[in-house]
């Protein structure tokens, strides 16, 4: 009795840190971004496949993995022409989402009804999501095919438009995609697709006034998938999280990619987030001419500070790596510093093709 007692004992010593590390690693992977003033700042992933075209998995499983990924928001968009299992399933082009859809009610993941048009270029692919019924998108020309998806409410944005198999030398805007702007068909494009950034497609996207998107356009599992670094997703800052909101939130191009673990969307949506992530404490020490800084980031992206040129080098550390959900210590040397703050670069925070955001750090 007094050995079985003993390894019961023993059993809970052994289990409890096994269970300790679970949580802990389930916390470390999955992405976390602070809310801004007025908006809630939304993880979401627009473009997602399943069995029910060339995906590996069933619809369900992308809830298992947005979870994992501490995602909000997903669009299942499987292709409409393209359904290589169809002799082993009904190849229903609503199913997918009928089956997501029930998986995240139970779950609090927003699933959104979307397709891919899938066409060679021009024009290429494009998503249609927020739509009512996929199945009326399989039509022979690929601009009735959009006419329907924009008249049944949907938001459509043009796929990788880097994707080297389509364009390999070259990445063009053909006249196709004029039509469909000019139309009315187009509201936004994808600057990230799986492991690809596409500047051509963010200048586009400045041009013409459209709503960048970051998707993994996942086929395998996120496990498998060789991501750069993290899977890419579109943080969306919205009331609320409904459909409604986050559709308004597309429409108002208030969206931001993370990529890379790097930042890129409107200056005054990043700066917000960068601040929100940042919980900063100082202390003083005026004998010595020093503030101690103690930095922590919440969020899932790093912070990467670089001080402008005009601060003498002496004054802050020239590099200031802050890791994601970490801390950093550093002092500032106030000696012959006249200015209320430091103006730094943030690195990997960017507003336009080679355009980092700046950042002040109040002294
Ligand atoms: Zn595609
Ligand atoms: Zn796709």
């Amino acid at each position: 009795m007094k050995t079985v007692f003993k390894n019961i004992i023993l059993s809970i010593f052994l289990v409890i840190p096994l269970l300790g590390n679970a949580q802990y690693h389930r916390q470390e992977s999955t992405l976390y971004f602070p809310d801004l003033d007025e908006y809630k700042t939304y993880k979401c992933d627009f473009h997602i496949h399943t069995a029910f075209s060339d995906g590996q998995v069933w619809p369900d499983y992308r809830v298992t993995e947005a979870i994992m990924d501490g995602l909000d928001v997903i669009a299942i968009t499987d292709h409409i022409e393209y359904t290589p299992h169809e002799d082993y399933l009904n190849c229903d082009h609503n199913s997918s989402f009928e089956i997501a859809k029930q998986e995240g009610e139970r779950h609090g993941v927003l699933v959104i009804k979307g397709a891919e048009i899938t066409r060679s270029m021009p024009p290429g692919h494009l998503n249609a999501i927020f739509i009512q019924d996929a199945n009326k998108l399989d039509t022979e020309d690929v601009m009735d095919a959009v006419a329907e998806a924009h008249n049944q409410g949907g938001f459509i944005f043009w796929n990788h438009p880097c994707w080297d198999a389509q364009q390999p030398d070259t990445v063009i805007w053909f006249d196709i995609h004029t039509e469909m702007y000019n139309n009315d068909y187009i509201d936004g494009i994808e600057v990230v697709n799986f492991s690809d950034f596409c500047p051509e497609a963010w200048a586009w996207a400045k041009e013409k006034d459209l709503t960048i998107l970051s998707n993994s356009d996942i086929h395998s599992t996120t496990q498998m998938s060789k991501f750069v670094k993290h899977r890419p997703i579109t943080l969306v800052f919205a009331k609320d999280l409904t459909e409604s909101d986050i559709r308004n939130g597309l429409e108002d191009k208030r969206t931001a990619l993370f990529y890379n673990e790097c930042i890129y969307g409107d200056e005054e949506l990043i700066s917000q987030l960068l601040i929100k992530s940042l919980l900063i404490e100082k202390r003083y020490d005026k004998e010595n001419n020093k503030i101690f800084f103690d930095i922590h980031n919440i969020s899932s992206a790093p912070i990467i500070l670089i001080p402008s040129d005009n601060t003498p080098k002496y004054a802050i550390p020239k590099r200031l790596y802050i890791g994601a959900k970490s801390n950093i210590h550093f002092y500032v040397n106030t000696k012959d510093i006249d200015t209320r703050s430091i103006t730094l670069k943030v690195e990997n925070f960017f507003t336009g093709t080679d355009e980092e955001l700046d950042f002040n750090l109040d002294l």
